[in-house]
């Protein structure tokens, strides 16, 4: 073809091209008829209302809407649309990946890439359309679930949970903890844990992660369950250092959440400006009060004893004091009214990661169905806020179901604030799951 045909040719293509991207055309239409709705803050159902949703977002809710051409058409018949849920306490690469790979090096990143690619896909299946990953290396699967190229629920990513020689981090042998701080382990490369210590190299590995793409910054402040050299009660960084690591965060415009259980362990970090308090088990009606004043949230998991078997003993005995403490810990909070997250945890045993939905349900033996509900949607939401402009996901609202929100949503078969034990079967009763405008389940049609 010579250059004179060409040209009007190219201008054509252009033109067209143009059209299409701004046209209505390209956005797929759903009309969801006949829903009541649950809109994750006001505990009265919003009865027999249609839902247009238009690309990624909800367009309109009210009755008798126009079907627009084009559309896709469900009708919900009665059943009840509740927002997608939010788990705020999620390790997207830790939840489906076995310990022997973690722990013993029997594995590498890729196995732990495509495991958690298939977690992410499990976990959007439970209902659950957005996670905090509170440490791990999901930086890559978010980008391709984004993209829409893979299934899976939306990512706040924190990048590797970050803690001192001898912290919830340290996964090096008892033995051989590196002196020369510029060695990194394979798994500290690979952005899935991170040892730091003194205020220079915190402030580096906080910018480090924060160039990485991490919408906030994890910490551990204190001892963990799982880590070998942290008894419970040991506070971990000096204040210096947590306030460097809030420090840094705070230019970059987000903010810090903190490992830690013991009560000593979460005032230090919340007087350091930590706004995120996770496990907290221990925690004091004093502190909890504390964290009110500041706005802070209390961020624990409802774990039983017999959620876990850890075949080491130190462990397993770590594990029954929180699991003790936890039941004193929710009617605690809820008196206070401390802002309070849903979060579930769940580690290195994909036969285990179902119980996610087990633990929204376990919530109902504190709060009433709907108290728990807004706690795992609306709250979690306003919790999710504090990434401010590093929050990855702008265009609307998460968490709620309204006109302007993201179309991330569960049609549930039954009435979960009169039945809150739907929610622990989403196989049986989560009929229909969308995220971003994108059906991921239907079994209606
Ligand atoms: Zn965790």
């Amino acid at each position: 073809m010579n250059r004179h045909r060409a040209l009007p040719l190219i201008a054509l293509v252009l033109i067209c091209t143009s059209f299409v991207a701004h046209g209505e055309e390209d956005k797929a239409l759903t009309l969801i008829t006949n829903a009541n709705v649950f809109d994750g803050v006001n505990e009265t159902l919003v009865t027999d209302v249609d839902i247009l949703i238009e690309g990624s977002l909800i367009k309109q809710i009210a009755t008798d809407v126009p079907v627009p051409d084009k559309a896709q058409v469900i009708d919900a018949a009665g059943k009840t649309v509740i927002p997608g849920l939010i788990d705020a306490h999620w390790h997207v690469t830790y939840a489906y990946t076995p310990a022997k790979i973690l722990l013993m090096n029997q594995g590498d990143m890729s196995e732990v890439a495509i495991r958690s690619m298939t977690g992410a896909k499990e976990t959007l299946l439970r209902g659950f359309t957005t996670v905090r990953d509170p440490g791990g290396n999901p930086l890559s699967i978010k980008a391709m679930i984004d993209s829409g190229e893979y299934p899976g629920h939306r990512i706040l990513p924190s990048g590797p949970f970050m803690s001192p020689t001898s912290g919830h981090a340290d996964f090096y042998g008892r033995l051989d903890s590196p002196r020369d701080k510029s060695y990194m382990s394979y798994w500290e490369r690979n952005m899935m844990a991170m040892t730091s210590d003194g205020v220079p190299e915190v402030r580096l590995r906080t910018r480090d992660i924060l160039r990485s793409g991490a919408t906030q910054i994890k910490i551990t402040t204190g001892g963990g369950v799982s880590s070998l050299y942290d008894p419970l009660d040991v506070s971990e960084y000096s204040v210096d250092e947590i306030k460097a690591v809030v420090e840094e965060a705070t230019n970059y415009n987000t903010y810090v959440l903190a490992h830690v259980m013991t009560d000593r362990g979460i005032r230090t970090s919340v007087e350091a400006g930590v706004m995120s308090i996770e496990h907290g088990f221990f925690a004091s009606e004093e502190t909890l009060k504390l964290m009110k004043k500041k706005g802070a949230w209390l961020s624990p998991q409802p774990m039983l004893e017999e959620d876990m078997v850890w075949a080491n003993p130190v462990s397993a005995a770590k594990y029954k004091q929180v699991t003790d403490a936890v039941s004193q810990l929710y009617p605690m909070a809820k008196k206070i009214g401390v802002n309070l997250a849903f979060g579930t945890d769940q580690l290195m045993d994909a036969s285990k990661a179902s119980q996610q939905s087990g633990y929204l349900v376990r919530l109902g033996r504190w709060f009433t169905p709907y108290e728990v509900l807004k706690i795992a949607t609306s709250e979690n939401a306003r919790l999710l806020k504090l990434s401010g402009p590093r929050h990855p996901y702008q265009e609307g609202p998460l968490g709620v179901i309204k006109e302007g929100a993201y179309a991330d949503l569960i049609l549930v078969d039954g009435n979960p604030l009169a039945d809150l034990s739907l929610v622990g079967n989403p196989g049986k009763y989560f009929v229909l799951i969308m995220k971003d405008g994108t059906i991921y389940k239907n079994t209606l049609q």
